[in-house]
């Protein structure tokens, strides 16, 4: 897709720092995080702006991310808890027009 920020750090044009991935799936960590963990985890096709085009032929890739979510999770040591959480256009504060998902966790004052 032309122009996007997530494309461009699946091809390698934008820098990013890289967490895991598989074959459909990357994740790296945001730029401006939100909590003392937060990673980006993204399919590298961008078949999706968002969560509102979701259908019955997203299903693999969608597990493949959410299995990938909790194993990274693990790796970063977020046993005391973790969030999952997608935005689904401007208004929930969507920015960037290829689907992902948010991975938040490591506070320790709660
Ligand atoms: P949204 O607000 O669309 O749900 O989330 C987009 C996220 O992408 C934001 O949390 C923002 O900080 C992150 N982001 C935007 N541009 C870049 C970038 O170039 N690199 C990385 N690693 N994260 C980015
Ligand atoms: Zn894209």
């Amino acid at each position: 897709m032309n122009n996007c920020v997530f494309c461009k750090i699946v091809a390698g044009e934008i820098p990013s720092s890289k967490v895991a991935e598989t074959d459909q799936i990357l994740a790296f960590r945001d730029i401006d995080p939100h909590a003392p963990t937060h990673v980006l985890l993204i399919p590298k096709e961008h078949a999706l702006d968002s969560a509102a085009d979701l259908g019955p032929e997203d299903a693999g890739w969608l597990a493949e991310l959410m299995i990938l979510a909790a194993r990274v999770a693990q790796d970063e040591g977020l046993e005391n808890g973790w969030r999952v959480l997608t935005n689904v256009g401007p208004a929930a504060g969507q920015t960037v027009f290829h689907i992902h998902f948010h991975l938040m966790g490591g506070w320790t004052d709660r």
